[in-house]
């Protein structure tokens, strides 16, 4: 039996965000009343950073983000910890946020134990980030707690200092990796193309690419299609069904700044590397289903993460994601089952 954890990065875009209400609260509570529909669970992992920020401005927009984790966790979802650490370092001027690279990856900030300041430790930033959460959220689930972690642009490397803080902190599971992906940009780079197949556990000063038998953190990576798979399913899904996937482009001009000004000789490397991940982020289910049967009845999986963004959902997705839960709650009921994190770990 596959536990496959379905989860949404709940943030907003780093530079413009119009009307975040409508890019974040509602496609949120659309995703969530599917879930709940068909009495199913799913993971937010919360852009804390943001919220805090917000927060220290005066930006009201943070409480409606508080307000939707916690009717969340009323519903039976979960929260967990997700971690842009810029956001502590971001200034809103003329409409828009702006922000300084340094601080996109945490380990930039060092992991000083002594250190209380939330923009001069790593260790204190996660320590902060993990109270909050269960300050917050033990208010509707006194047994509430925060055990899994997904870093912000998949950037849990170099994961060495930055696995050691979270298993001190007693967060038990990552999900910062993306099966076989790698990125060579300067400001999210990761490289996952050995990490071991299947599900893991990492001491804090075991490189995470050592498979161990026990240890303290468990990984639970996004699944998807790596090469060829991934090609073929990229030319297939470009080429002979553009249509059905038209419907899902809208909003990503804001997603990642920069994204087209990538040298082409960059582009095919990454698109070499990046993995079909399952999704709902703009993938219509039959892939996501596609992208499953590789993963399901087999012993080394027992846990698998799908990644989503309701900020780049448009009205074509939500169908794709009710059919899809559908189809996993109905069709595959003997081999997974929708889970949260705390179900993850098989011994
Ligand atoms: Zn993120």
């Amino acid at each position: 039996m596959l536990n496959l954890i379905c989860t949404a990065d709940y943030e907003l875009f780093f530079s413009k965000n119009n009307n975040p209400e409508e890019i974040l609260i509602q496609p949120t509570d659309r995703l969530l009343k599917i879930f709940s529909k068909y009495q199913q669970p799913i993971t937010l992992f919360a852009d804390v950073c943001c919220i805090l920020r917000l927060k220290e401005l005066g930006d009201d927009f943070a409480f409606k983000m508080e307000e939707q984790l916690i009717s969340a966790v009323r519903c039976g979802h979960d929260v967990q910890l997700h971690v842009h650490p810029h956001w502590l370092f971001a200034d809103f001027n003329n409409g828009e946020w702006s922000f300084d690279k340094k601080y996109y990856k945490i380990q930039n900030l060092g992991f000083d134990r002594s250190e209380t300041d939330i923009r001069k430790s790593g260790y204190a930033l996660l320590k902060n980030a993990k109270k909050y959460l269960e300050n917050l959220l033990t208010s509707v689930n006194p047994d509430y707690k925060c055990i899994a972690f997904r870093a912000g642009g998949w950037c849990i490397q170099p994961e060495l200092e930055y696995t050691a803080a979270l298993s001190e902190l007693g967060i038990t599971i990552d999900s910062s990796v993306i099966y076989g992906g790698k990125s060579m940009e300067e400001m999210n780079s990761h490289d996952f193309t050995d990490v071991p197949k299947g599900n893991y556990f990492f001491k804090d000063n075991i490189h995470i690419k050592i498979n161990q038998s026990q240890g303290a953190l468990y990984e639970v990576p996004v699944i998807g299609l790596t090469f060829p798979w991934n090609l073929v399913k990229f030319l297939h899904i470009r080429m002979l069904t553009p249509k059905k996937n038209h419907i899902f482009v809208k909003n990503m001009g804001n997603f990642v700044v920069g994204k087209n000004k990538k040298p082409l000789i960059n582009k095919i490397i990454s698109r070499y590397f990046s993995p079909l991940s399952l999704t709902f982020d703009a993938q219509i289910y039959e892939d996501n289903l596609h992208i499953l049967n590789r993963y399901i009845n087999k012993n080394s999986w027992s846990s698998a993460a799908l990644i989503s963004h309701p900020k780049i959902f448009c009205d074509g997705v939500y169908q794709e994601i009710d059919t899809f839960v559908k189809t996993v709650v109905d069709t595959y009921k003997n081999t997974i089952r929708l889970s949260l994190f705390n179900a993850a770990i098989v011994r």
